[in-house]
């Protein structure tokens, strides 16, 4: 059976907050290939060892990359940690990405307690 694939996001105030998760979750994640946006998928790397095959920046359209490769099916579940107190100016792109994660039933999880039950799940079987 083909690998599974998570996409990583963070933005920026919770970016420690994804590595300090990557780091205890590597293992988990080592089964996947995993793929992240532009500054999320380098310090993912670059903490764990992970390969992780990044996007363009969030605010430079590596949501909207993220949610293209979900629409044609390359992508499994999402890992997205947002940040709900602070303006961004790619908020369509984070909108837009939720919204076809929804249309494709694609697991996102947007926090960590999620995104731990979405590993725990066993990607592999219980989604797809
Ligand atoms: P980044 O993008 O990982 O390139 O910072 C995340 C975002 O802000 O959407």
């Amino acid at each position: 059976m083909a690998k599974k694939t998570i996409a990583l996001i963070a933005h920026d105030n919770k970016k420690d907050e994804m590595v300090a998760w990557a780091l205890s979750r590597k293992d988990v994640l080592a089964k996947y290939d995993i793929c992240g946006t532009g500054t999320t998928s380098r310090r993912v790397s670059e903490a764990t060892g992970l390969d992780v095959k990044g996007f363009l920046s969030g605010p430079l359209g590596g949501d909207q990359q993220i949610g293209a490769h979900l629409a044609e099916g390359k992508i499994d579940a999402v890992i997205f940690f947002c940040d709900p107190l602070t303006a961004l100016p790619h908020d369509p792109d984070v909108r837009a990405l939720l919204r076809i994660a929804v249309v494709y039933d694609v697991p996102i999880a947007t926090n960590k307690s999620t995104a731990d039950c979405v590993l725990a799940a066993d990607i592999d079987r219980a989604f797809n």
